[in-house]
């Protein structure tokens, strides 16, 4: 077990475009088991690859139901709409209102890179949305309605 260092806001890595994962080396695959780390470690329910200061398409979310990992993960489908609170590793004790799709289905690779697909509502489909504009450079903050608010430690568990 090897935990990396969660990577904070204002970080150049984390406004930055991830590379594509071209095929599963054996450093990809310790980055994949240490970022799985990283996330239980810090209670989180989903981290990105950039968060880790690695500039590469992979995500590992749980939201209480296993451990998925995406490689190369793009959203094909979305319907509906929620607003909650969201948070971020990467942005330690806060939170804010975010409007994601309530409905989110997404292809990706595995960690064998075969390929997957997975459908998600509610906290997952929010997990997706959130982890995957972190590959693309973006943060949620940018899209919080109003002020970003303190969360009281019992609640960070479902920060991502
Ligand atoms: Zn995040």
């Amino acid at each position: 077990m090897a935990l990396r260092t969660i990577r904070l806001e204002g970080d150049p890595v984390l406004s930055k475009v991830s590379r594509p994962v071209e095929e599963m080396t054996q450093r990809n695959r310790e980055l994949i088991m240490d970022m799985l780390d990283t996330m239980y470690d810090a209670m989180g329910v989903g981290l990105a690859a950039p968060q880790v200061g690695i500039l590469r398409r992979i995500v590992t979310i749980d939201v209480g139901d296993g451990p998925i990992v995406l490689i190369n993960p793009v959203i094909v489908e979305q319907s509906g709409e929620q607003t909650g609170d969201e948070g971020c590793l990467s942005v330690p004790g806060m939170a804010g209102q975010v409007t994601r799709p309530n409905y989110v289905k997404v292809k990706a690779q595995d960690i064998n890179m075969n390929e997957v697909e997975y459908e998600g509502e509610g906290l997952l489909a929010r997990a997706f949305c959130h982890e995957i504009d972190h590959l693309d450079g973006h943060m949620y903050t940018e899209l919080v309605e109003g002020e970003l608010h303190h969360v009281s430690y019992d609640d960070e568990e479902e920060e991502e």
